[in-house]
């Protein structure tokens, strides 16, 4: 596969294109950012434990019937995967409180709600991806009331999934970040990435923290971390 230039850089990810139609190649960076860029590092490891994670968990998505832009694994750090139109907003699921629920509403992390969470927030690292609501969203135009039905249903589907998934590797899924776009047809497709920057993954036996809370709050370990849950995912996956 040949890379051919560089179309985007984020945080944690390069994206380049590719001579394979329709696709790019999306390739994991050892940098880790928090507070929208104050606290930077470089984590060694993290990107090809990353890239390793999240085609881990795209994979099983896409095997469980949830269309997703991951095609395969390239190299250590790299995916293929498919070309789709991004969707300007940020689907936050919670299973537990913690993190900005728990600040914003003076509540303690750790609280289980009854209920299943789902906050949109605006895609927009200039206005610190706000918070918003479906009525928002139709009215900015970035996306329609029935695709935000089919954005709720995947979101709830994916939970779903996922909380199995983590289960069985002694992991509590807390919360997770996930995007999604358009492909050819006006399919809602999964695409970003699924890893423990995006995701808070609590060990279920001893309540450690497993994802970039690690970073964020200066608590050690973090490389050791990442591979961690890399470990206990491909026990669970290749058994
Ligand atoms: N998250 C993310 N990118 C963001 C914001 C949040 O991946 O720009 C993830 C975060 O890692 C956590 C979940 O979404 O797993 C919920 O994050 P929260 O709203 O609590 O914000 P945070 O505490 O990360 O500021």
């Amino acid at each position: 596969m040949k890379h051919l230039e560089l179309l985007h850089e984020g945080k944690s990810k390069q994206i380049y294109a590719c001579d394979k139609p329709n696709c790019i190649v999306v390739r994991f960076k050892d940098d880790a950012t928090a507070f929208y860029n104050i606290k930077r590092a470089k984590i060694e490891n993290k990107g090809e434990m990353n890239c390793s994670i999240s085609s881990m968990v795209l994979d099983y998505l896409n095997r469980n019937g949830v269309a997703t832009h991951f095609v395969e694994r390239l190299g250590s750090n790299d995916q293929l995967c498919r070309k789709v139109e991004t969707i300007a907003l940020e689907v936050i699921v919670r299973n537990v409180i913690a993190g900005s629920m728990a600040k914003r509403l003076g509540l303690e992390e750790g609280i289980v709600p009854e209920n299943t969470i789902f906050d949109i927030c605006l895609h927009s690292e200039l206005l610190g991806d706000p918070l918003i609501n479906d009525h928002h969203a139709v009215a900015l135009g970035i996306a329609t009331y029935e695709e935000l039905a089919t954005i709720y249903e995947l979101s709830a589907k994916i939970n779903s999934l996922l909380v199995a998934l983590y289960k069985q590797a002694g992991i509590t899924l807390v919360d997770f970040k996930i995007e999604f776009g358009r492909d050819a047809d006006g399919r809602i497709t999964l695409v970003d990435e699924l890893t423990p920057d995006t995701c808070r993954l609590w060990d279920t036996a001893t309540g450690e923290r497993l994802d970039k809370d690690r970073f964020r709050r200066d608590l050690g370990r973090v490389r050791e971390t990442y591979e961690e849950v890399a470990k206990r995912l491909s026990n669970v996956l290749n058994k």
